[in-house]
């Protein structure tokens, strides 16, 4: 399988080493992490630079991180990768059929069953939602699949939205999304999803606030 192209950005890869970040980002975050070595070297940098420091560490103000990534970036420049980072995770090695752990255990197991199996909402055609939803701090928690070339109908969301790709693929205005890439939509960012794979694509689905469905007059349903 090819390596993810779109990355979680290193706020959410610095929150999840250092234990800081919320429930739910963190379990999507792990998840990108066993498709993704790029990001496994970085995380496992963190927590090599940082461990005991994270320990102290106030929670931290997401702006007042910028300068602090910035010094890490200098820092990281030429460290070597850990041979256990660099390996790849037994799910990522045994393919894009497999959702690896800790996902794997979280999800029901529709996603590895055909589609029609009453587990799926439909929201417009081509487009579902599955009726399994968790919480986690705040976090809510679904699937969300679509057929080939199927438009995600237009919405608003009123917090950050966050897609990792389990299988198949997707587009938008901003990019080609494939198995394990992530996508970071912030509040009220437009954005027009379609299925872009010849199978279904499903993506985990993480909302932090209200999606609100809309008409073709910008209305909510
Ligand atoms: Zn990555």
């Amino acid at each position: 399988m090819t390596l993810p192209l779109h990355h979680p950005d290193d706020r959410h890869l610095f929150g999840y080493a250092s234990g800081q970040e919320r429930a739910g980002k963190s379990l999507l975050v792990a998840t990108h992490l066993a498709y993704c070595p790029d990001c496994r070297r970085r995380v496992a940098s963190f927590e090599a630079l940082c461990g005991n420091w994270f320990e102290e560490l106030p929670c931290p103000d997401h702006d007042g991180l910028d300068g602090l990534l910035d010094r890490m970036d200098g820092l990281l420049a030429g460290s070597p990768m850990p041979a256990e980072v660099a390996r790849p995770r037994q799910a990522a090695a045994t393919g894009e059929r497999l959702v690896p752990e800790p996902l794997r255990g979280w999800l029901p197991e529709a996603i590895d069953t055909p589609t029609d199996d009453g587990r799926w909402q439909e929201i417009s055609k081509g487009v579902w939602l599955s009726g399994w939803e968790r919480t986690l701090s705040g976090t809510t928690i679904r699937l969300l699949r679509m057929a080939s070339d199927a438009p995600v109908p237009a919405h608003r969301h009123t917090a950050d939205e966050l897609l990792l790709v389990l299988r198949g693929a997707f587009s938008d205005e901003y990019g080609s999304y494939s198995v394990g890439d992530v996508a970071h939509y912030v509040a009220a960012t437009d954005h027009h999803a379609r299925g872009a794979s010849e199978e279904d694509c499903i993506c985990l689905f993480l909302l932090d606030g209200d999606l609100i469905f809309l008409d073709e007059d910008g209305n909510s349903l």
